[in-house]
Parts: structure tokens; sequence; C-alpha cells
């Protein structure tokens, strides 16, 4: 079985319709969460969630629904939350927050958007926060988002993580003794200085994740965000993937 992995689309639809177009075969989707907030498209983006086989609710998804506050957010991601619950519905609204931040699913993978001991919130960035994710629940793997950097990280036995990032094309392979844990990257704000969409590949039979990236239409979300009246500081950071 193969698994299109996707994290952090964020209201960039032209984001998503690239990695949608680029994605090898695939018999389900994994999406990790932050549908909305950031980009211009939210409704849209949510719409396709209907697609996915699983979809989490992250810490933007839930500002914009107001079931999450944004006392910890930046200026910048406030205003974008506000602009986006004001163009959610209620029944939008209510799906958003149907969703769960933590999933385990029949392969005993562990799904979470920030990490599986804080599902919502924690970014997992050093080797302490993915020791402690990799443990939590004793999946063989864990994916996770929410930080928009492809990474993935390995443990075996009692050691201490290895956390390495996972640039375009990367295989990393799977089948071996330990657990790992693996981000994906971000669809529609990648932060890695590399602005092309990021996604994975996961091979449930041969235990392979492969990372991907895409080039998209930049300048037409560009524009649609100019539009709205979005900061424009998440205007131009889309052009350089940070
Ligand atoms: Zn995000």
């Amino acid at each position: 079985m193969n698994v299109l992995v996707v994290s952090d689309i964020h209201g960039n639809l032209a984001a998503l319709e690239a990695v949608l177009a680029a994605a090898p075969p695939h018999d389900a989707v994994w999406n990790l969460g932050d549908t909305v907030g950031y980009g211009p498209e939210p409704a849209a983006c949510l719409t396709w969630t209907a697609a996915s086989r699983i979809t989490l609710a992250g810490n933007h998804d839930l500002a914009a629904t107001g079931a999450a506050s944004t006392e910890w957010f930046n200026p910048a991601a406030k205003a974008a939350a506000a602009w986006t619950r004001s163009r959610l519905t209620a029944s939008e609204c209510d799906q958003l927050n149907q969703y769960p931040s933590l999933q385990l699913t029949e392969h005993d993978v562990i799904l979470a958007h920030g990490s599986p001991r804080d599902p919502v919130w924690e970014y997992v960035t050093d080797a302490t926060g993915a020791r402690a994710g990799m443990t939590e629940y004793g999946a063989w793997l864990t994916l996770v988002g929410h930080t928009h950097v492809p990474i993935s990280t390995h443990l075996s036995g009692d050691g201490i993580p290895s956390i390495v990032r996972i640039p375009a094309g990367t295989e990393v392979d799977l089948s071996g003794p330990g657990r790992w844990l693996i981000n994906p990257g971000s669809v529609g704000q990648p932060r890695d200085h590399d602005p092309r969409a990021a996604f994975g590949i996961l091979d449930l039979g041969e235990r392979r994740f492969t990372a991907h990236r895409v080039e998209y239409d930049v300048a037409r979300t560009q524009r649609a965000m100019r539009q709205a009246g979005l900061p424009a500081s998440l205007v131009d950071r889309l052009a350089f993937g940070r």
C-alpha cells in the first residue's frame, strides 16, 4: 500500500493541486493537519480533505475555528487566523473541529500534527523531542508535521535519535530494527529554503518513505493573498521557502 503523506497545506490551493498532479500512484492520503491558515483558499483546501483517508486538525485549523487560542501566534499569523475565520462557514468550522489531532492507523503508524505527546502544539526539532515522540505510543513509525521542515529520525534501542534533513529525492529505508519519525514538510508554506511544495510517499509494503518536491505557481497564490489583504510578510516568504 502506497500512502501520499501531506501536511501544512495552509490554504494554498495552487500548491495542493501541484502536489496531487505530481504524486505517484497511491492508495490513500494521510493529511497531518493545518489545512487552513496563512493561505488564500482555506475553503477549497478544506473541501479537498473529503478525498483524504485521514485528516488531522492542527493548531492553525483550531485557531481558525476559535477552538484554540492565538495567544502564542505572531501578529501576522494572528491576522491570517482572523481572516481565515471570516472566510469559513459554521459547518466548515464544525468539520475542522471534528478532525482528531492524533491518530493510530491500522498499520501501527502514529500520526500527529505536532507530536504524539502534544499533538496540537509541540514542534519536534531536536533529539529529545523526537525520542519522546517515538516512544510515547511505541509505534514503529511516527509521522508529524507542524515545523514545515522535512526530516527523518531513527531511534535504535536506548540511543539518541539522529535527525537528518530529507531533501527532494531522499529515500528513507524503514525496514530495519528500531523506530522512525518522519516529517514530510509543508505543501503550502515550506520553511527549509526550498520554495517548492513538499510531500512524501510511504510504501508500507517495502517500508520505505520517499521525499518529493514539486514546483507550483507561487505567483498565483501571492496574487490571491494580496487581493485578500493578507500580511505582506506571509506573501513574501513563499518565494523563498522560509
Ligand atoms: Zn503549519
